[in-house]
């Protein structure tokens, strides 16, 4: 769980920045807004975002300083189209808390119609009441980490909720008056085979679900998993066996009426994440709390935008908002070229594919007589064979 970003994104912790003057905003088309909450109940073995399982003062202090920083954002006054929550667990928080940095956001950037807000959510971590709270606060879409329906694998994982406790969780968010809820699953876990993978999408989808996040495990460098995988110590299924997990998960979402709208997202027609569309689309995102990454123009022209990464540390960020400063580790000018470059990488992963104008014609023939790729309406998209060579095909365009 955590914020989807643009290639090259996210940076160390590094020195603060200055901060740039601000823009008559009110007449720019609105923005993504992010808001990262740092915090889980323990570190799972396969994560390397920026999540630290931290207690005690540091988690009020950085609500505090999380919440001023977005009162005094220098795109303050822009308006916003989508809110996501995303982490870290931002459901640890007391549901008082999400509300309060909510209201900032809201406060902060003046909202368009048909606001989309998101938080996404532990089911260890919430109950009937702290999602009734979440309800009246105004978010109204739910991302629930459920990752199995399988207690060993939950285990293996270090995931801190049960199977039942996700069945407790969308009941509970259903009474709360979510109708727009996400499942997250994970396949290709260590020992897991078809058989099992698929019975995880059954019970899924027997949840009713109007969205599914279905994402291949990755093993990350400086992860518990990392380690196991160098000491021989993980089973995982091999490439084939992944991709007939994927394969298997594409069929029987389509069976169920979801329909695949981007590699790994499935989604009844209408409930797609509006607010991932948007980085998928190269729309401009601003990000709030430690970590979270922005990507705005700096003034009434498109380009060049302004990509910064807020300092990671909860201690680090906090401080540095207390100071006065933004709380930004890394910026960078993003021109235009290197924007379209970034929108062909990300793009492509959409069924709805990417404009052909511009596109490197030498890629393009190439990916289309692979048949990963086929060109409609003057749009070029993935073809079912193309979804497992994505970064190939990318790579190809661009
Ligand atoms: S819940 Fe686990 S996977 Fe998600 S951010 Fe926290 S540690 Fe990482």
């Amino acid at each position: 769980m955590t914020q989807l970003q643009s290639p090259g994104g996210a940076g160390g912790d590094r020195c603060p920045r200055r901060t740039p003057g601000r823009l008559d905003f009110q007449a720019l088309t609105p923005v993504a807004v992010y808001v990262h909450i740092p915090f889980c109940p323990s570190k799972c073995g396969y994560c390397d975002f920026n999540s630290f399982a931290m207690q005690g003062e540091i988690v009020p202090r950085t609500v505090e300083a999380t919440e001023r920083s977005i009162r005094r954002s220098v795109s303050a006054g822009r308006p916003c189209k989508t809110v996501f929550f995303g982490g870290g667990t931002p459901t640890l928080l007391p549901g008082s808390d999400l509300a309060r940095l909510l209201l900032a956001v809201l406060d902060t950037h003046p909202t368009t119609d048909g606001l989309e807000v998101t938080t996404e959510c532990n089911p260890g971590t919430v109950d009937e009441a702290k999602l009734s709270e979440l309800r009246a606060a105004g978010f109204e879409r739910i991302s629930l980490g459920a990752q199995s329906f399988q207690t060993h694998d939950l285990i293996q994982l270090g995931r801190v909720h049960s199977p039942t406790q996700t069945f407790e969780a969308v009941r509970a968010a259903r009474r709360a008056g979510f109708s727009r809820l996400n499942l997250d699953l994970i396949f290709g876990l260590p020992g897991q085979s078809l058989a099992a993978w698929r019975q995880n999408l059954v019970q899924a989808l027997e949840l009713e679900p109007n969205h599914l996040s279905l994402y291949c495990l990755t093993i990350e460098s400086n992860t518990r998993f990392c380690r196991y995988w160098n000491r021989g110590m993980l089973d995982l299924p091999d490439d084939g066996a992944q991709v007939e997990m994927y394969d298997a998960a594409v069929e029987v979402c389509a069976e169920a009426g979801l329909r695949q709208y981007e590699i790994s997202n499935f989604a009844r027609p209408g409930e797609e994440c509006r607010h991932n569309l948007a980085y998928w689309r190269g729309e401009e995102y601003e990000g709030y709390g430690p970590g979270a990454v922005g990507c705005v123009r700096t003034s009434a022209a498109a380009w060049p935008r302004r990509r910064t990464t807020r300092t990671k540390h909860p201690a680090r960020f906090s401080d540095e908002v207390e100071a006065g400063l933004e709380a930004v580790c890394e910026e960078e000018a993003l021109d235009e070229l290197t924007g379209s470059f970034e929108r062909v990488m990300l793009g492509i992963r959409l069924n709805e594919g990417i404009v052909a104008d511009g596109l490197s014609s030498e890629g393009l023939s190439e990916v289309l007589r692979r048949g990963w790729a086929a060109v409609t309406a003057g749009r070029v998209a993935l073809t079912p064979a193309g979804r497992h060579f994505c970064n190939e095909v990318a790579a190809a365009l661009a």
